[in-house]
């Protein structure tokens, strides 16, 4: 079998601790060759030369956005992920009072072909889905049909918040994405006078674990004490955004486990599962149905996207002809976009791909300058789909 990159097996998935305390990424100081590629890809400073001989270390864990790309970029294979759930989920899947719901992101559709040897980007979600069968999850409930939620709520909140400007109490502008837990800590960590321009909603995951235990439960009969959530995520900051004690509305912790797109492609080959042959199946009804909107949630722009289209209907009171808005398609950087909408006038975007793009959005916005209605943030360069859970890039090993 070959090895997947940057997975480990062995359980530590501690419960009830601060997450911020926590290690999710670490650096092996005997495979260090202290090239500084880590730094260079982190946004916060968080990893750094420990020692003469320039060995590098997470410095911080609470400095750390948990975003990964220090691992996913390391040529040396140094940096590995400080928290795994996969034994733990191994033995939920075997236990029979248990019911184990899964919830796959969007991104992961795409990253996991690669692990079994297809195209970068090639999209294997029913495959993915049959694979989920196989290893025994009792449910999929999708994280795409909660994308579809995010927008809802997410364009709902911008829409009230853009007519609500002038009023007493107005909430402010521009108003931040909500979906990327890199970001939100961030946010929280370097800009917390700015949350109030914070979406109010929660992530798809953090819609989905809670809808999981409540709707799913009531839907299928299944007490909810006895369901098992496990969030399959592109992305380790997922892991921090599981645990955050706050992640508790259904009366239980609304998301029991979060594994990435690696660990997922480890679970199928310890299984012995020939992902290749499987058919193409669908998710499960109930939280599976999702649209086109919910797809792109893995870009960069692809929120924001989304978020527009529904906009542009309520406020222009027109149906969007072509729903493609690619002015707000980024890969790096930052985009920025002016959306005419008839009957209202402009809506004023921008995208930010990477924290050091993002804090010169922030910047703006904390110096009272920024001309934005809506600014969508992501961690990792161009988005989910090159979040730090997915597939390593051989040929950075190879560099
Ligand atoms: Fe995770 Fe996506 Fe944010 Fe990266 S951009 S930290 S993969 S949510």
């Amino acid at each position: 079998m070959k090895p997947i990159e940057g997975v480990m097996t062995q359980t530590n998935a501690p419960r009830g601790i601060d997450p911020d305390s926590l290690f999710f990424v670490q650096v092996d100081a005997t495979k260090c060759e202290a090239c500084g590629t880590c730094e260079e890809h982190c946004a916060t400073g968080a990893i750094q030369s420990i020692n003469e001989e320039g060995i590098h270390q997470v410095v911080d864990p609470a400095a750390c956005m948990n975003c990964g790309q220090c691992l996913v970029n390391c040529p040396y294979d140094a940096i590995y992920e400080g928290v795994s759930y996969v034994d733990e989920i191994f033995e939920k899947l075997k236990d029979p009072n248990t019911i184990v719901v899964s919830m796959p992101a969007p991104a992961v559709r795409y990253g996991l072909g690669e692990c079994f040897g297809a195209p970068t980007g090639t999209y294997v979600g029913g495959q993915m889905h049959a694979a989920l069968r196989q290893l025994g999850f009792n449910y999929i409930w999708d994280n795409e049909f909660t994308a579809d939620v995010t927008i809802m709520e997410e364009g709902t909140e911008l829409i009230q918040r853009v007519k609500e400007q002038g009023q007493k109490d107005a909430r402010p502008l521009p108003q931040f994405t909500s979906c990327c837990p890199g970001w939100v800590k961030f946010a929280e960590t370097f800009y917390p006078d700015l949350l109030p321009n914070m979406s109010s909603c929660k992530s798809p995951i953090g819609m989905l674990g809670p809808l999981a235990k409540t709707y799913g439960a009531e839907e299928t009969h299944t007490p909810a004490q006895k369901i098992y959530t496990v969030s399959i995520m592109p992305c380790i900051a997922k892991k921090y955004e599981g645990m955050r004690p706050e992640m508790a509305d259904s009366g239980f912790r609304d998301i029991d486990a979060t594994i990435d797109t690696r660990e997922l492609a480890y679970m199928i080959k310890t299984a012995g599962i020939d992902f290749n042959a499987l058919p193409s199946q669908g998710p499960d009804p109930i939280l599976g149905d999702s649209t086109g909107a919910a797809t792109i949630f893995g870009n960069s722009g692809g929120v924001m996207e989304a978020a527009l289209r529904l906009a542009y209907e309520v406020l222009s009171g027109q149906k969007l002809n072509n729903p493609d808005i690619k002015v707000v398609r980024t890969h790096e950087g930052i985009n920025t976009a002016d959306v005419k909408v008839p009957n209202f006038g402009t809506v004023k975007v921008a995208v930010a791909s990477g924290l050091q793009n993002a804090a010169k959005l922030c910047d703006e916005v904390r110096a009272g300058k920024s001309p934005y209605h809506f600014i969508e943030i992501m961690t990792c360069p161009g988005g989910c789909v090159n979040g730090g859970g997915q597939p390593v890039d051989p040929e950075i090993r190879a560099s």
